[in-house]
């Protein structure tokens, strides 16, 4: 930094776009750049294009409050979060780039003999995928977080589940250390490139339209997030995702004093300290679709609320700033990762409000059905017509707004 940035090398080139490649990418998030990484990496495909509308890590990608974990209940997201776990335990030796992957442990907190039953049967299905996590009691948790209000009977504590496994990693650096190790192997990353159509002839895609022009591409995979719906529609389909927005908050920078990821079982609440001092922390969905990246006031208003019930201490921080991203919700909460009824247009999209620990596994799975038409079995039940079918729906919406 002291050199002003002289002798400096950008982490990837600036091409233009060509007028044809292998494959595309819509959308230069997490997913997006993972998904270019491993296509060139595991399939050799390197004939690529990642088409960006803004820039690299202008999305929710760098927008989320970093938190990765392993510890989903139901069949079909249990094995898909152990497999991105594992990946993001060698990510950094992988892309040899620092994302600050810091595995810090979260404990999700419950307040009720209810709850608790339910933490304990989250817990075993999480031990039978082969995954850790730890039942704590009232007295195990007021160890490890002595500076939560043991006092208040509303909520009172009554233990908490452990995943030492878990934790938090720096979010932009991942979509940079991606997004360097695709471009190191061909892979062309264009910023400033937003699709405008996609072209489909004969019920198979040929390529798209975008604000630099027409490129052709046989295979096109639309990774675009909250802007899923809308691309989508480009090609003529109507998905099962509604658009919300959803605000994180960080504190003036303090000397250390929360060690752990921690999630309110009740408050919608969750936080975690930034390695800068910043108390990180975010709640629930602004509740009305909208394609808005930012939020309203009594989101605001109830966070804070959570917050303060959970821990009074956090009333001294001052707040440093707010902001929000469009999250793509599906009616079950899960995702989908799955071909389209147009031949070579392939969809990742639905991550919600937990998309992040899922970057190394989707850019996995999704390279993997790209590039082998078939699905990758850590992803296999991500198919877009359990939806139409009902056959196969997994409701974990809880899972991902509670603990993020
Ligand atoms: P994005 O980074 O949004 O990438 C999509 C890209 O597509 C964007 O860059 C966009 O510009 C581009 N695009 C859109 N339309 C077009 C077009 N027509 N042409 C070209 N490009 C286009 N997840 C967790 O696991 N843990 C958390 O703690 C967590 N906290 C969160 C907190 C907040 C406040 C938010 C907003 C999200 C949080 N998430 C969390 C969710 C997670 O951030 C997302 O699920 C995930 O980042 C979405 O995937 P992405 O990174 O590919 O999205």
């Amino acid at each position: 930094g002291l050199s002003g940035n002289k002798g400096w090398t950008p982490h990837w080139r600036n091409p233009e776009p060509k007028s044809e490649y292998d494959a595309i990418i819509i959308g230069g998030g997490g997913h997006g750049l993972s998904t270019a990484y491993y296509l060139a990496k595991n399939h050799g495909m390197t004939n690529i294009a990642v088409l960006e509308k803004g820039y690299i890590g202008g999305g929710n990608v760098g927008r989320n409050t970093t938190i990765v974990r392993a510890n989903y209940f139901l069949p079909g997201n249990s094995e898909f979060y152990s497999h991105s776990l594992k990946l993001w335990e060698g990510l950094e030796k992988d892309l040899n780039y620092n994302v600050m992957h810091s595995q810090r442990g979260q404990i999700a907190l419950f307040h009720s003999d209810g709850q608790r039953d339910a933490a304990v049967r989250r817990g075993n299905a999480i031990r039978n995928q082969g995954d850790d996590v730890e039942l704590l009691s009232r007295e195990d948790v007021q160890r490890l977080l002595p500076y939560l209000d043991y006092e208040q009977a509303r909520f009172p504590i009554y233990g908490g589940l452990l995943q030492k496994r878990a934790g938090t990693a720096r979010h932009d650096a991942v979509a940079w250390g991606y997004a360097r190790g695709a471009d190191q192997r061909g892979v062309d990353i264009i910023q400033n490139c937003e699709v405008t159509g996609i072209d489909i002839e004969n019920g198979a895609v040929k390529g798209v339209q975008t604000t630099r022009g027409a490129i052709c591409a046989k295979k096109v995979g639309i990774v675009v997030a909250g802007r899923s719906g809308q691309v989508a529609a480009l090609a003529g389909m109507r998905l099962p995702i509604e658009s919300h927005v959803l605000q994180a908050f960080v504190t003036e920078g303090l000397k250390p004093c929360i060690d752990h990821v921690v999630s309110f079982g009740m408050g919608h609440f969750y936080i975690s300290q930034s390695d800068k001092g910043g108390l990180v922390f975010g709640g629930d969905l602004d509740f009305y679709a909208s394609y808005a990246a930012r939020g309203n006031l009594p989101m605001v208003e109830h966070v804070m609320e959570a917050g303060m019930t959970l821990m009074p201490m956090i009333g001294k921080a001052k707040l440093l700033r707010s902001w929000g991203g469009i999250m793509d919700m599906t009616p079950d909460g899960s995702p989908i990762i799955d071909k389209t009824d147009t031949k070579g247009l392939f969809i990742d999209c639905g991550w919600c409000y937990g998309g992040f620990k899922a970057v190394p596994g989707s850019g996995y799975s999704f390279a993997h059905l790209m590039a082998t038409d078939t699905h990758h079995e850590s992803a296999a039940k991500f198919r877009l017509d359990r939806f139409r079918t009902g056959v196969g729906l997994m409701d974990e919406e809880g899972t991902g707004a509670q603990h993020n």
